[in-house]
């Protein structure tokens, strides 16, 4: 098994060489050389007798530093056995192979495989020999002799792993490793330094400089294994966890962030399908209030862990806050969409959990948006997956609802937004953890904002035509204060559109009557009961 994988690897690299010199003129001899020459040590690693012989045998043909360039008739003549003894041999990787690898080039994020290391050295001998040693054991190497190459390698082939001469003919490595840094640190990609001048001076600059190790020339092709697997090891291990969600192993919020864009890319450069799910779990609130949170987080997992039975390897489930997810499917249109959600639902709903000799279910609700020409930005897909999803609750929850036209219109739910506008920190505070937990009547959905002054709210392009507002205005605040915040509202939005509360320390009747006076709709005196003033919000959300 494992040795197809590495006939399979050899065989796709030797056809990708060969495609990439069909689209040349020629091919220089010295990199026919090394093609034979990686071949024969590969091929006898991999106990392929008839491949070695062959590529030693044509090895010898081509010098190593030949400066020929040689033409496509003479370069098939040399090429064309070796394709031949490839035929026979594994073609294709066992198709659970296929989706691990496919599975772990999503998860790095990169074109192919995650192991690719650049050399950078001028050490031609060297390199080459660890180039063999590397490629031996299954790591696709790069190799650049100056600086100038291997800055053009590291941002164009992406590599996952940098060993970085001191000793460049055009630029000193330490020079060379500034310019890299940063973005390695990104990506999490170590860089290796190598050097034949060992010195403590020499590790602890290269180190001060942000290297990842140092090694000291010669070293022994074992070490150099080692550091290399336990450093790849590390970085598929940070790159996992900072998208996976810990308490569910379900992909997280940036993961989808990610995944989103590229479906978009795809559907752009070939116009492939794509769907996004958007699934929340009915009265979630409930099971926590009535078995614990612990219980909770137990359905969430069951349902991550459901969820994954009835998805392909390339779908990818996120979760996307709290009690709910996102469900990203790649090359597929909603009709097939609804069929894979559908499965979901029967897996999903046939879970009984327990509780204290209880026994309970869950259900979930979900809106699908495929992507088109006219949605297909991030925001505008998710929007109209979230529409769907609201239409599915409204319509009575433990459904999916397609994303059409339509729906938004006809079931149009409106939506509040609750603007909190105060200097006090833990005012804002109180009232936006008061009304992130509110559920108001069917057909109503509810933001909550908050500005600590006039001047930040007023510049923050908070009005959405179509929306409705509750602005709670503190009276006193530093600079503009409340009432001339008001009179900016009154003169410049739709009155039935903003309703204002005027939140005020002062009790005078003066200044309520001055709120009023300006169009205030309601007035709170602080200190105010938050129980009160929650239900003339509610009072005033419900006349809307
Ligand atoms: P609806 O059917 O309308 O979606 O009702 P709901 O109760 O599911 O909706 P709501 O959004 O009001 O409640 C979501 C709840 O999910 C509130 C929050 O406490 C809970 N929750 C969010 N994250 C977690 C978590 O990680 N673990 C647990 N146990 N609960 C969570
Ligand atoms: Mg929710
Ligand atoms: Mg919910």
């Amino acid at each position: 098994m494992k040795r197809d994988k590495y006939v399979k690897l050899m065989q796709a690299r030797v056809g990708q060489t060969v495609a990439e010199w069909s689209a040349q003129p020629a091919v220089a001899e010295q990199e026919l050389h090394r093609f034979f020459h990686n071949l024969k040590g590969t091929g006898g690693t991999l106990g392929l007798a008839e491949v070695e012989l062959y590529s030693g045998e044509q090895e010898r043909s081509f010098a190593p530093d030949g400066g020929r360039m040689i033409g496509r008739l003479e370069w098939e003549r040399h090429v064309g056995p070796l394709l031949r003894m490839f035929q026979g041999m594994p073609q294709e990787l066992p198709s659970d192979r296929k989706q691990t690898v496919f599975e772990q080039n999503v998860a790095a994020g990169a074109a192919e495989g995650s192991n690719r290391v650049l050399l950078i050295d001028d050490d031609i001998e060297f390199v080459a020999y660890l180039k063999e040693v590397l490629e031996k054991h299954d790591y696709p190497v790069s190799i650049a002799l100056d600086a100038e190459r291997g800055l053009k390698l590291f941002y164009d082939w992406k590599p996952d792993l940098i060993l970085l001469d001191i000793i460049l003919p055009d630029r000193s490595g330490m020079e060379v490793l500034p310019q890299m840094v940063e973005k390695a640190k990104q990506e999490l990609i170590p860089i290796l330094m190598i050097s034949a001048d060992g010195s403590a001076d020499n590790q602890i600059r290269a180190y001060r400089m942000g290297a990842t190790d140092f090694l000291a020339k010669p070293f022994s092709t074992e070490l150099l294994l080692a550091l290399t697997a336990n450093r790849l090891a590390m970085k598929r291990d940070w790159q996992r966890s900072i998208i996976v969600d810990e308490l569910t192993g379900a992909y997280n919020r940036k993961h989808f962030n990610v995944m989103v864009r590229q479906g978009i890319d795809d559907y752009n450069r070939n116009g492939a399908p794509f769907t996004l799910v958007l699934i929340d779990l009915d009265h979630f609130k409930k099971v926590n209030d009535t078995y614990g949170h612990l219980k909770g987080d137990e359905v969430l997992q069951a349902f991550v862990a459901t969820a994954k039975r009835s998805i392909r390897k390339q779908n990818i489930l996120c979760r996307y806050g709290g009690e709910e997810f996102a469900l990203l499917l790649p090359g597929c249109g909603t009709a097939d969409a609804v069929l894979i959600v559908e499965d979901m639902r029967e897996g999903f709903n046939s879970l009984r959990f327990q509780s204290g000799g209880e026994s309970f279910r869950v259900t979930f609700s979900s809106g699908l948006a495929g992507l088109h020409e006219a949605n297909k930005h991030p925001e505008k897909l998710v929007d109209e997956a979230d529409q769907a999803l609201y239409s599915a609750k409204r319509s009575g929850r433990d459904r999916s609802v397609v994303y059409a036209q339509g729906i938004s219109a006809a079931g149009q739910e409106a939506v509040i937004n609750v603007v909190v506008v105060d200097d006090d920190p833990l005012m804002r505070e109180l009232i936006l953890d008061q009304f992130s937990q509110w559920k108001p009547a069917a057909g109503k959905r509810v933001s909550a904002f908050a500005y600590p002054d006039g001047t930040a709210f007023l510049a923050s392009g908070w009005y959405r035509e179509g929306e409705k507002y509750i602005v709670l205005l503190d009276g006193a605040m530093p600079e503009l204060d409340g009432f001339e915040v008001l009179d900016r509202l009154r003169a410049g939005f739709p009155e039935q559109h903003v309703w204002v509360v005027m939140l005020t320390a002062r009790s005078q009747k003066a200044d309520i009557v001055h709120a009023l006076q300006k169009g205030a709709d309601d007035y709170v005196v602080k200190p105010f009961d938050m129980q009160e003033l929650f239900l003339r919000i509610e009072r005033l959300a419900n006349r809307i």
